[in-house]
């Protein structure tokens, strides 16, 4: 038997609607018995499918949390068939902290999928994930934007998938969700991803980029506060007809990684392009300037691909190994 030491405190198998935690043990200086208490909620109304709805994978990202603090906040449970289970801020220790990663064991929770049972605070809300509520699920939402030093078009994205009716159910979600943008995301690095955890079970997995630079406006959370209530209509949970983003969803592909644009210089970027704006191949995209002496000539980044930029790096201050930009292709 699994001995993760997580502990909710909500009854997953009653009817109703509850609020309380997933208490995980975490003994230190100022709690000798103490536990980091991350908020759940839960809303359950006879059978049906099960939706899983995250936010704060990483704790610098807010459209997701306040989606979702939102849609908790609802008393309403008769327009409700099947079961919402809510964890606002996933990498709670992150998100209390202001912070990518956690402040307790400087882990990426996003890159250690799919966690250990006995490993640490970060390692067993993973594990907890994995083994536990994912698995409970039919539908897996994970709301993600750029964070701090990453600032994204809105859009929703799936993965390409060796499953291929998963892929298309995938797909199916991502278009439901009705961002202004939709992407089939090729990840720099897959492993250790909830992403790639969720979806070798199985189950409908949608991420999303919102925005970023460690902020939200009140149309990022508008497009996430639609999109959780689209994705729950979708997977007929909730009852209500498919709200339409303004425009036409633009649907964008990421065919190889020249996509992506990293810095290799330290200094101050002058941008070329804004988030939106269509490149050609070889045009510039940014000018790095030195921070250390006046008249060194900038680095000049030129655009590796033809597309459209959908993502850029904030702040202004860059330095070596930083993704600039990256670029998508309009499908
Ligand atoms: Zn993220």
């Amino acid at each position: 038997m699994r001995a993760n030491p997580i502990t909710p405190t909500i009854d997953f198998d009653r009817d109703g609607i509850q609020h309380g935690f997933l208490r995980l043990p975490y003994s230190r200086n100022d709690s000798a018995w103490g536990a980091v208490m991350i908020p759940i909620t839960q809303f359950k109304s006879g059978e049906g499918s099960t939706a899983l709805l995250t936010g704060g994978n990483h704790g610098d990202e807010y459209e997701g949390p306040t989606a979702l603090l939102n849609f908790a906040a609802r008393d309403r449970i008769d327009d409700i068939r099947g079961r919402i289970i809510i964890v606002p801020a996933m990498n709670y220790p992150a998100f209390q902290a202001g912070t990518r990663v956690s402040p307790i064991d400087s882990l990426n929770l996003n890159r250690i999928f799919p966690g250990r049972p006995n490993g640490s605070v970060t390692e067993v809300i993973a594990d907890y994930f994995s083994h536990t509520l994912v698995p409970m699920a039919d539908y897996v939402l994970d709301i993600h934007s750029g964070g701090k030093t990453l600032d994204f078009l809105p859009f929703a994205a799936s993965h390409i998938l060796d499953d291929k009716d998963q892929q298309q159910r995938c797909e199916a979600a991502a278009s439901a969700f009705g961002a202004p943008y939709r992407l089939q995301m090729l990840e720099i690095d897959a492993t250790g991803l909830y992403d790639t955890q969720v979806e070798a079970y199985g189950k409908v997995f949608v991420t999303t980029e919102l925005g970023g630079g460690g902020t939200t406006s009140p149309e990022s959370i508008r497009i996430a506060k639609r999109g959780v209530n689209n994705f729950l209509i979708h997977a007929g949970i909730l009852d209500g007809t498919l709200q339409e983003p303004e425009r036409d969803t633009i649907c964008l592909d990421m065919p190889d990684f020249r996509c992506y644009l990293f810095c290799e210089h330290s200094g101050l970027v002058e941008p070329c392009v804004a988030l939106g704006d269509p490149v050609r191949e070889g045009e510039p995209m940014a000018r790095i300037h030195s921070i250390e002496r006046t008249a060194v000539p900038a680095a000049e980044y030129l655009a590796p691909r033809d597309g459209v930029v959908i993502a850029r790096h904030v702040p202004s201050r860059v330095q070596i190994g930083d993704c600039l930009f990256v670029i998508g292709e309009i499908m």
